[in-house]
């Protein structure tokens, strides 16, 4: 479930603080009270809902593997880099992504 951050419009209360974030289904209507102090409280544009796609380069550089099914049994390793294969394919294993070389980096 998607979470909200929302905001004391007036004195925030020492329990949630000024901003708070509340888990909350999307079919739920937006809080308006605090659900501690029962203080009015407005919803702000969450940075926190905002998903940004992470691209296959910062998956790359994070050390990530990704692979993305191209076809029965094969797999483009979209995060490839050095002497990676870039298809990996199930009934080939020296097509395996060099997983040990990146745990020991
Ligand atoms: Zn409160």
């Amino acid at each position: 479930m998607p979470r909200y951050e929302y905001k004391h419009i007036e004195t925030p209360c020492p329990a949630m603080g000024e901003v708070f974030e509340v888990t909350q289904s999307m079919k739920d209507a937006p809080l308006t009270q605090c659900p501690h102090c029962a203080g009015p409280v407005r919803k702000i544009m969450s940075r926190v809902s905002i998903m940004r796609p992470t691209s296959n380069t910062e998956l790359k550089e994070k050390g990530f593997t990704k692979l993305v099914r191209r076809d029965k049994g094969v797999y483009e390793n979209v995060t490839a880099y050095g002497k990676e294969a870039r298809y990996f394919q199930a009934n080939k294993p020296e097509t395996m992504p060099d997983l040990n070389k990146r745990i020991s980096d």
